[in-house]
């Protein structure tokens, strides 16, 4: 059965007036479960019309009213996570346990923006000259846009919203087209938490919403993650329009496996880390560089783990993984595979004929492993966004070093080894925003932020944590005097200097 998916805007569910729709699919069945209604012009006009409004009079309540809210949102959420990890799998395909994870992280950020008013102190300093004090404090943009990835529909969109609407901005999400049914219910809790309206929206669109939202004269700031073409793209455009940008890209991610890492326990994460979620996280491990003697060691482990998968239904409980999003991503990453075993590579455990019974039309790629792939393949220099783990063979971790810098991506990094030196000349060597040491995914806690390097990262904030905070704010610096009314007033026409008074 096929639903209509509105847009939430103003503290409604709305058809909106766009008469532009697009399919939703179930990635597992092939079948169309949605219709999404594509916002136009005059709807995107009411949201931010709405925004505005809100933005001012939000900002103007108590920074006790306002964290209670958050305290509330972060409570419904907790008690919707079945809901929503239900509304995930079925667009997005994930697994139900894997779709929780996302829910999971995403809280973090949310209980991070609960103590926001630690976060929004100011500094001040006494007496900076007779009778003068300086303080500055922070406030928010104004109305912020996030526009966010299918890979995570939930913990994406978590990333953003609380932060700016914690911070006192008013949100406007775009999330993608292809998952989105989970941020109508993120805003129904938002609004069951007493969010006024305006607060936090949700419109739905391709790239006619997203344009409109990159040059729109009232929104002051924009948050973006998805592909590296569109993040520069955004970065680029909206910048143009005078809107403060962070912008998210792609990623390739390397893993250093050392031969005296735990190679068994190297391989169980480089497994887990390239196939979970069928391989569709921004933080995926999609190389492996296996230095010296530990490839082949490595590689026998990896095959035995890959070959062990259970893919079905992300619903089924025994499912390790799921689909992917679309015949079209299928379509590229089975291109990408064949173009590799063409180019030499040795074909490990090839996925590309997986079907899984009962659901013949789904969007199936089985794990899949390619050993003595070369820098020069695509199925190296093209970020892949599926099942696919590439074992790259080095001699030596300078060179495993010098690969991972020389690759246009720098979002997540990891290395697997014993040794101490080695960890600590990689973490200060390599040009990568997110570094694990034994660690697969290193993706941060909420009170530090997220963010990569190179074509991974347009613009000069992370996302959430502190630099969150930074991102949807700006500084006031406030130079006060309070003379008693007797003093002489102490102007002068020289610029004011602090030591000569
Ligand atoms: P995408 O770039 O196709 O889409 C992201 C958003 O941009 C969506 O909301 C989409 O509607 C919009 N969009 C798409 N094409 C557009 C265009 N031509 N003009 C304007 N807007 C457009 O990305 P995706 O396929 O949804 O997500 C996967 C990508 O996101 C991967 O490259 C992955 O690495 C990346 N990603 C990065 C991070 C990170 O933290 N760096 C996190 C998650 C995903």
């Amino acid at each position: 059965m096929s639903t209509t998916i509105n847009h939430y805007i103003n503290g409604a569910e709305t058809a909106g007036e766009g008469e532009r729709t697009q399919p939703v699919y179930n990635p597992a069945t092939g079948a169309v479960t949605g219709e999404l209604r594509l916002a136009n012009r005059a709807d995107l006009d009411t949201a931010v019309a709405a925004a505005k409004a809100a933005a001012v009079s939000w900002n103007d309540i108590s920074l006790a009213k306002r964290t209670g809210v958050l305290f509330r949102f972060r409570e419904l959420v907790a008690a919707h996570v079945d809901d929503l990890a239900a509304l995930i799998t079925a667009e997005h395909g994930k697994v139900l346990s894997d779709a929780k994870g996302e829910i999971a992280r995403g809280l973090e950020v949310v209980e991070f923006a609960c103590g926001i008013p630690q976060q929004l102190k100011g500094d001040y300093s006494d007496q900076v000259s007779t009778g003068i004090d300086v303080f500055s404090f922070r406030q928010p943009l104004g109305v912020v846009a996030g526009i966010t990835p299918f890979n995570f529909p939930v913990m994406v969109p978590l990333w953003m919203a609380p932060m700016a609407i914690a911070t006192g901005n008013a949100f406007i999400l775009k999330p993608s087209e292809r998952d989105p049914s989970a941020s109508l219910l993120l805003a129904k809790l938002w609004s069951e938490a007493g969010l006024p309206d305006g607060v936090f929206q949700v419109l739905h669109g391709d790239k006619e919403t997203v344009d409109g939202l990159l040059t729109h004269p009232d929104i002051d700031g924009i948050s973006f993650v998805g592909s590296t073409p569109i993040a520069q793209y955004v970065h680029e455009t909206a910048t143009a329009h005078g809107k403060r940008v962070q912008a998210l890209g792609g990623a390739k991610n390397h893993a250093i496996v050392l031969p005296d890492a735990d190679l068994a326990s190297a391989a169980d994460h480089l497994s887990a880390a390239a196939f979970g979620s069928a391989g569709e996280r921004c933080m995926a491990i999609s190389v492996a560089v296996a230095v010296g003697d530990a490839a082949d060691l490595l590689v026998k482990n990896v095959e035995e783990r890959a070959a062990a998968i259970t893919v079905a239904n992300g619903t089924d409980p025994q499912a390790d993984m799921g689909p992917v999003i679309t015949p079209a991503s299928k379509e590229r990453i089975v291109r990408i595979i064949t173009e590799a075993e063409q180019a030499g590579a040795a074909m490990v455990v090839d996925g590309r004929s997986l079907v899984v019974e009962g659901h013949e039309e789904g969007f199936w790629v089985g794990p899949t492993v390619l050993d003595h792939v070369s820098s020069e393949m695509s199925a190296y220099t093209e970020e892949i966004f599926g099942p696919v783990l590439v074992v790259v063979r080095v001699d030596t971790l300078e060179d495993g070093i010098t690969l991972i810098n020389a690759n246009p991506y720098g979002n997540g990094t990891a290395i697997f080894t014993s040794s101490g030196a080695a960890a600590r000349k990689f973490q200060r060597e390599v040009t990568v925003g997110m570094i694990g040491i034994n660690v697969p995914l290193p993706v941060p806690v909420a009170y530090h932020s997220f963010g990569g390097w190179k074509a991974s990262l347009f613009g000069d904030k992370h996302i959430y944590g502190p630099e969150g905070v930074s991102f949807y704010t700006r500084g006031k610096v406030v130079t006060s005097r309070w003379p008693e009314p007797t003093h002489a007033s102490g102007a002068s026409y020289n610029f004011p200097s602090n030591s000569t008074d």
